[in-house]
């Protein structure tokens, strides 16, 4: 088994001799917190964000020929689901060099560097230096995504295609601040998201449907979450590089209050790790 680290940053399993073109990436799951990262909100409000055992629960995929990467720093603290020019200026304490797009969710404190916690607290007590931006830039978000562009790479130069799934989470109620727009709302089991049909080929995107809606969960497919920066930078359908985003809704493995893992943990990881097999077998299917 290939074993690599990038102490604090990345974490890669993979088999030897890849056996399946299939990459799956965990971004949101870290909780190594740089000593550095000093927020003035509480820990447990600092954690929701965190896709809490995403990881875990894919963690069938190199015991089934797959790559299965996870950051290993918390996305509070730089999202690598985000372009690096995603900054707000009102962030930054001093001139920003580059130039600035920042997004939407920017807009809600929830853009490359999280300005606000989940209950809407300021995350900061301060506006972040230059310098402090660019050390999370060039030592968290430039390798994290550099190492999925290489796996992917690795995949497709073996193989000629690859299928990659961005794997994530999200709270089983909405907030006034998720991309629902409004609170308290109960979500989906699981939403695809593929930037509508961009980053993912249609039979790719109705396998994880069919496979997902086949366990008897409430399955959507681009709605409200359509996927971000990871399935947008690399993908391209035409060429055989599939990307898409799993949202699971944490309700169906942990209790979000407490943080721990709810009792029907082992089963949901047992059907994903079903899902990784069908998926193994499509992807490698499609290039033989
Ligand atoms: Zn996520």
């Amino acid at each position: 088994m290939r074993d690599q680290r990038l102490e604090g940053v990345w974490h890669v399993l993979a088999p030897d001799t890849p056996d399946t073109p299939l990459v799956l990436d965990s971004p949101h799951s870290g909780i190594e917190f740089p000593t550095e990262f000093r927020p003035i909100a509480p820990f447990a409000d600092v954690r929701g964000p965190e896709d809490s055992f995403i990881h875990e629960i894919h963690s069938a995929a190199p015991g089934m020929g797959g790559v299965l990467l996870r950051a290993l720093f918390p996305r509070i603290y730089i999202d690598p689901n985000r372009m690096a020019r995603d900054l707000d200026p009102d962030q930054i304490d001093g001139d920003w060099p580059d130039p600035l797009e920042p997004g939407k969710k920017t807009a809600h404190g929830m853009g490359l560097i999280w300005s606000k916690a989940p209950s809407d607290a300021d995350l900061y007590d301060r506006k972040l230096t230059v310098a402090e931006i660019k050390h999370r830039i060039e030592t968290y978000l430039v390798p994290y995504q550099a190492k999925l562009k290489e796996e992917l790479d690795r995949a497709f130069d073996h193989f000629g295609g690859v299928w990659h799934v961005n794997c994530h989470s999200m709270p089983r109620i909405t907030t006034a601040r998720g991309p629902e727009g409004k609170a308290g709302l109960i979500r989906p089991d699981f939403v695809i998201g593929t930037l509508d049909g961009e980053a993912a080929g249609e039979e790719f995107t109705e396998l994880v449907r069919a496979t997902l809606a086949g366990f008897g969960y409430d399955v959507r497919v681009n709605e409200n979450y359509k996927g971000v920066e990871l399935i947008r930078a690399f993908s391209d359908p035409a060429a055989n590089r599939h990307s898409l985003q799993i949202e699971i809704n944490r309700g169906l493995y942990m209790d979000e209050k407490s943080g721990w893992r709810s009792e029907n943990f082992e089963i949901l990881k047992g059907q994903m790790g079903e899902m990784i097999a069908v998926l193994a077998d499509y992807a490698k299917a499609q290039v033989c």
